[in-house]
């Protein structure tokens, strides 16, 4: 295929022409041309077309082949420019190519001219194509330099091996606050400038990725004013020729704003979710104090706030009264309570929750440093917490609390940060004013307006853990019924104010007595309800309930001028008796209430067995009392003798109770009782000084007085004033220690053996006697009794009866009678009723025998008629009182 071309010819011969065109038709070329023969038309021609191609003679008539050059240099054409010619030597070819000739042909040799004008034709084009791309590569180069002037980021080239910074663009001095000279100069500005926490991690990630062919890398970089930005750096590895690593070109962008609005955007979500959080938490929370806390805990674990406290301001006199905290050390949190528990009120330093009180507007301090002289941020700067917002917790345009969350970044609070956390503080101000209605609620819903006593419903919730505690503890518990009489008719005359002052005074009196309003209810317009967590029994309890109502019925209750004494009536239930459920157990109370009003009963209980029970007991107990009073006590005397001349030796008062209504009452039916009521000192008083005064009437009547023994009961003994007393009552005469003689029994002296000896000891220093009692059944050891500073030892009567059913009994009064000759003790055997017994107690060597062998515990009149008046008598050993 040819290829056409088209030929500028500038040529005299026409023939020449024809052969040149031959030729280069013969090479493969299509040529279309013109031919010209003066300079002025090939000038003219020259610019007239674009021609691929001038092929010229070299000599013509006054126009030669070197002007057609001249000419043609001149234009800058780059098109081949073949000389032809027939003539010329090398010389002037040499010439002619020096003068810028693409090529010279000889007219001998045309075939030459087709590959030369091919081959410069190519050559033409390729220095166009290079042309054309050193254009391109001028543009471009321009482009990357007016890019790399003007984008913000930054783009930077670096020697693989020595790290050197070759290039980076002039956004790195804004970016960075640095010169790019030092950059150049020093290899490690580029490192040094990166955040120190992610320095490792980022050279790490750049070697990774040079050797993987890119790397996108985020890091921060703290600029010399020490603000810190963050970078996203992009890269890769350039290959030289050989195909090694030689440089690393990249581009760095400033991802601060995006990496603070990420944080941002984490931060409000952290918010939201606190404030989700806390709007979970109002629905549920039903108390003050768990509230608090709750919030706090909430900001920190799911706001990720450093700390936070919460305080409620005292109304009274405005302070706050911080009262929970989360994430705050301990100290720091006594430290705050302690700062705001100052009388003073609040500090300067702690103007933010001034101000923020005073304006009921959150405030907020984005960098503690500004706050300098700040009372806490000695403490705070070593927890690293950098800022702080104070939410005041406003309900009804007033201030009720505070809410204080602090932050270890500066700049943590914004509008939007604070408009949530001012929504947040409304909620928590809701929560507060909720809860508080509800407390409200629930004060009416469980205790008594008037009274401020607990109602019902609550008496009940406390009666049923009361209950559970008895259970546990393993005791009784009682429950009283109080109703106020005549309450009706108070109310009617004086007035419903009246009334109501009473029921207040009453509710005072019980919360007095019982020293705890827990205890107590009130349960009906004139009823109140009390418990007793902890009783032995009925007795124990009718005992504390007749103190009660006695008390009460003497208290005055002044009314508007009137002195009012008031009675009650009482219903008694007791657990786990009466019913093991704090219901049952209120409605039995209630139905012995009831019963009590519609009878002569001060009180009853829920069971008639206990009330019938409790009150045999405790009319018995009255009645001794008035015993006492009535002198309805006497004294019996049972005679002892001596063993071997049958002769009267002493006696041993026993008391009885002469009780109008039944007759005489044995001791063993009213001593336990008058042990418990504690008239037991009284009555022993008693029993010591109508011994002492029947003996010394036998002397001053010149009778064989007798020493009395008389008993002594644990309680006396244990008294402190028990010596004194005898003291006392043996005072009246110099003669009335030779009257006495004390009986105790040997478990009583055994119970605390050092105390009691010494005890004896005085009492005997004295002049009185002293028996071991009812001896044998307190399990004494014999080095004790050897110790003991006693008189006398009695054979407890179970020994002597013993001493005649078998073997044992008889070796153990044996020994026991040589033992206490022993230790130069008498011995008396108790409760000799047979004469085999005084028989062998005589063989045994036994002193002396008290039994109704010999004679019953007499009046005092019998005894003295019968042993110690002098008439004479038959024989006293057989003379058996019936
Ligand atoms: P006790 O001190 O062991 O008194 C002896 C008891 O045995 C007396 O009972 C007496 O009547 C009874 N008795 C005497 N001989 C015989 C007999 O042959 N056979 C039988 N079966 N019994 C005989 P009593 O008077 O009922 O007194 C009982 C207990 O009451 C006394 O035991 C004593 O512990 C206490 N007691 C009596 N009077 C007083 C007193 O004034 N004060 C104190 N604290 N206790 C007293
Ligand atoms: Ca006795
Ligand atoms: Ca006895």
């Amino acid at each position: 295929m040819s290829r056409p071309v088209k030929v500028l010819m500038v040529e005299d011969s026409a023939d020449d022409a024809k052969l040149e065109l031959r030729a280069l038709r013969r090479g493969g070329f299509e040529p279309t041309h013109r031919r010209v023969q003066t300079a002025a038309d090939f000038t003219k021609t020259l610019a007239e077309d674009a021609w691929d191609a001038v092929i010229s003679d070299f000599a013509m008539p006054g126009f030669t082949g070197l002007d057609a050059l001249r000419i043609f240099r001149s234009t800058g054409l780059d098109i081949p420019f073949i000389l032809v010619s027939g003539t010329i030597g090398e010389e002037t070819a040499v010439d002619a190519m020096k003068a810028g000739a693409s090529d010279y042909v000889m007219k001998s040799n045309l075939s030459r001219l087709a590959p030369a004008l091919e081959r410069e034709l190519k050559e033409t084009q390729t220095r166009a194509d290079n042309r054309i791309a050193q254009k391109a590569l001028k543009e471009s180069d321009l482009l990357f330099r007016q890019m790399a002037d003007n984008i913000r980021d930054v783009f930077f080239l670096i020697d693989a091996d020595s790290h050197r910074i070759l290039y980076a663009s002039p956004a790195y001095e804004e970016m960075w606050g640095r010169s790019r000279e030092i950059l150049y100069q020093d290899p490690d500005a580029w490192n040094a400038s990166i955040h120190p926490d992610d320095r490792a991690s980022a050279s790490e990630s750049y070697r990774e990725g040079v050797a993987a062919g890119n790397f996108q890398i985020e890091h921060r970089i703290v600029r010399p004013d020490g603000t810190i930005r963050s970078m996203e750096v992009r890269g890769f590895p350039v290959h030289d020729e050989a195909g090694r690593i030689a440089r690393v070109a990249g581009i760095v962008t400033d991802i601060t704003k995006r990496t603070q609005s990420d944080e941002r955007i984490r931060r409000l979500n952290h918010v939201h979710a606190m404030l989700s959080g806390i709007n979970a938490l109002v629905v549920r929370v039903r108390d003050r104090d768990e509230l608090f806390k709750e919030a706090c805990r909430i900001s920190v674990e799911q706001g990720h706030f450093q700390m936070a406290w919460m305080g409620i301001v005292d109304q009274s006199n405005g302070a706050v009264v911080p009262a929970a905290s989360a994430g705050m050390p301990d100290d720091l949190f006594a430290l705050i309570r302690q700062h705001y528990s100052r009388a003073e009120g609040p500090l300067p330093d702690s103007s933010h929750v001034a101000t923020a009180m005073l304006d009921s507007k959150p405030t907020f301090c984005n960098d503690i440093q500004d706050a300098s002289g700040w009372y806490f941020n000695a403490r705070l700067t070593t927890l690293a917490t950098r800022s702080f917002a104070v939410l005041p917790l406003v309900i009804a345009d007033e201030v009720v609390g505070v809410f204080k969350l602090f932050a270890q970044e500066t700049g943590f609070f914004d509008e939007e940060e604070m408009k949530l956390l001012t929504q947040l503080a409304s909620d928590i101000a809701y929560a507060i004013d909720h809860i508080d209605k509800q407390a409200r609620l629930d004060y009416l819903a469980y205790y008594d307006i008037l009274t401020r006593l607990a109602n019902r419903k609550l008496f009940l919730e406390r009666l049923a853990q009361y209950k559970r505690s008895a259970v546990i503890g393993g005791h009784k518990l009682a429950l009283y019924l109080m109703d106020l009489e005549r309450f009706k008719n108070i109310n009617d005359s004086l007035g419903r104010s009246a009334g109501d002052i009473l029921l207040r005074q009453v509710a005072q009196w019980l919360t007095l007595h019982t020293g705890d309003a827990n205890l107590l209810a009130r349960v009906g317009p004139d009823q109140f309800a009390m418990v007793l967590p902890s009783v032995k029994g009925g007795e124990d309890t009718a005992r504390h309930l007749e103190a009660t109502i006695k008390k009460f019925l003497e208290h005055p209750f002044h009314l508007n001028d009137v002195v009012l004494r008031v009675a009650v009536k009482v219903g008694v239930a007791l657990f786990p008796d009466d019913g093991t459920s704090a219901d049952v157990l209120f409605r039995n109370a209630e139905a012995a209430l009831k019963k009590a009003k519609a009878s002569g009963d001060r009180y009853l209980f829920y069971a008639q067995k206990m009330t019938d029970a409790v009150s045999g007991r405790l009319t018995l107990e009255n009645h001794l009392r008035q015993a006492l009073d009535h002198g309805e006590f006497v004294l019996h005397y049972q005679p002892k003798v001596n063993l071997a001349t049958g002769k009267l030796t002493s006696a041993e008062a026993l008391i009885r109770w002469n009780d109008p209504r039944t007759g005489l009452v044995p001791p063993g039916r009213f001593i336990p009782i008058l042990e418990e009521t504690g008239l037991i000192h009284e009555v022993g008083r008693w029993a010591l000084r109508k011994a002492i005064e029947d003996y010394l009437r036998w002397r001053a009547l010149g009778l064989p007085a007798v020493r009395i023994a008389v008993n002594v009961s644990a309680m006396q003994l244990r008294n402190r004033a028990f010596i004194d007393e005898i003291k006392q009552v043996i005072s009246i005469d110099p003669d009335a220690p030779a009257g006495l003689e004390l009986e105790i029994t040997e478990s009583l002296i055994m119970e605390d053996v050092k105390h009691n000896i010494s005890s004896l000891a005085a009492i005997r220093a004295l002049g009185v006697t002293i028996a071991i009692d009812d001896f044998g059944t307190g399990f004494s050891s014999l080095s004790h009794l050897s110790k003991l500073p006693v008189d006398t030892l009695k054979i407890d009567r179970s020994f002597v009866i013993e001493m005649t059913t078998g073997p044992q009994g008889l070796a153990l009064v044996s020994t026991v009678i040589g033992l206490a000759h022993a230790l130069k003790l008498k011995v008396v055997a108790e409760g000799v009723e047979t004469e085999e017994q005084s028989r062998i107690l005589q063989l045994l060597s036994c002193d002396e025998m008290q039994g109704f062998l010999f004679s019953k515990p007499v009046p005092v009149d019998i005894f003295e008629a019968k042993f110690l008046a002098p008439a004479p008598r038959q024989d006293p050993q057989i003379a058996l009182v019936a």
